[in-house]
């Protein structure tokens, strides 16, 4: 007991002693490590030596522990105003270095072409219309023109949510919806998600997004068809694209045609091309007169008006627009692929 009184006394000693020699923040610092270190300081050893204590001598020993604890922890606390405190450093803002580059959030690249297709059609006059993605089988087929168990309903296998509601299988219902509610002229674009029975593949996918257009007034023939889709695409490819008509069917327009362009990616040249198979030409839309059996189920009589109508998927097109070879890259939501779009 007497030997550990005297290891105190000299630990006072030496702790007063170097603190004379303190002259500045690294001094101090080492004072304090060497006292108050929690592995090895003077201190943390003395608690350990009390164990080696008879159990009579500890409660005193354990005092004067305590006392040189306080007192090293008063001194050195005083100290640090004169030379600062190493452990609480305040870091100044450096002003001149650059920022930190945040990734803010950014248009998805179906929705940057999309606004691409809206903007050529709004310079035309058109206004943009938007309709329930819940519809019921009047409008997303009956008042179309689809009878029930009429074959062209299987291109347009759907998802029922009852008998009578399904997820829309294309945006023409809103052409409907439109027609009750306006008389012509009408001059629109529907552009919106829609949904089919799909297994995913490079050209497939169960939800897609489509844009279509619905003219309707005094006069309107098969040229203004062919005029408004041309300047269409030549806006948004190039002047110089080719396209051709093919006639086709669909239940609600009378006549049909699918549009074709020459192959963005080969220019028909390579008869390889993963993208038209060797043809030369992508189909790109569907289009044609609306027939008049739709006029007499939303009250225009056909006999006045005529009108067109045509639609495109707007991710399958951006796919050739960009030069894609799969349309899920679109939906996969890889930061690498969707950023390549901003960079521009
Ligand atoms: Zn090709």
């Amino acid at each position: 007991m007497k030997n550990f009184k005297n290891k105190i006394d000299d630990y006072k000693k030496e702790f007063d002693k170097a603190v004379l020699r303190i002259k500045d923040e690294k001094s101090l610092q080492e004072l304090r490590n060497l006292f108050l270190s929690r592995k090895k300081g003077r201190l943390t050893l003395l608690f350990k030596d009390l164990k080696t204590l008879k159990p009579e001598d500890k409660p005193l020993a354990g005092q004067m522990i305590n006392e040189l604890k306080s007192y090293v922890q008063e001194k050195l606390e005083s100290l640090k105003e004169k030379y600062g405190t190493p452990e609480k450093v305040v870091k100044r803002p450096e002003l001149t270095l650059p920022g930190k580059k945040k990734y803010w959030g950014a248009p998805h690249p179906v929705h940057l072409f999309q606004e691409e297709i809206e903007n050529i059609f709004l310079s035309l006059g058109y206004s943009i219309e938007e309709g329930p993605e819940i519809e019921t089988d009047y409008y997303n087929f009956g008042a179309l023109n689809f009878p029930p168990h009429h074959p062209a309903r299987d291109d347009w296998d759907t998802l029922y949510l009852s008998d009578n509601l399904l997820l829309r299988t294309h945006t023409s219902p809103v052409q409907i919806r439109v027609m009750e509610k306006r008389k012509p002229p009408i001059r629109i674009i529907i552009p919106g998600k829609v949904f089919r029975r799909e297994t995913p593949d490079p050209t497939h996918l169960p939800m897609f997004y489509q844009l279509e257009g619905l003219v309707v007034d005094k006069g309107i023939t098969f040229a203004h068809l062919k005029g408004t889709l041309e300047f269409f695409l030549k806006t948004l490819f190039s002047e110089k694209i080719k396209m051709r008509f093919r006639p086709a069917f669909f239940p609600f327009t009378e006549p049909s045609a699918e549009v074709d362009i020459e192959c963005t990616v080969c220019g028909g040249k390579d008869e390889g091309c993963r993208v038209c198979g060797g043809s030369g030409w992508i189909e790109i839309l569907g289009s044609g007169m609306v027939d008049p059996q739709v006029f007499k189920n939303v009250n225009i009589d056909p006999e006045i008006y005529t009108g067109f109508a045509f639609g495109l998927g707007i991710d399958r097109t951006a796919m050739f627009a960009y030069q894609i070879s799969d349309l899920r890259y679109f939906y996969e939501n890889d930061l690498r692929f969707i950023r390549q779009f901003f960079l521009k």
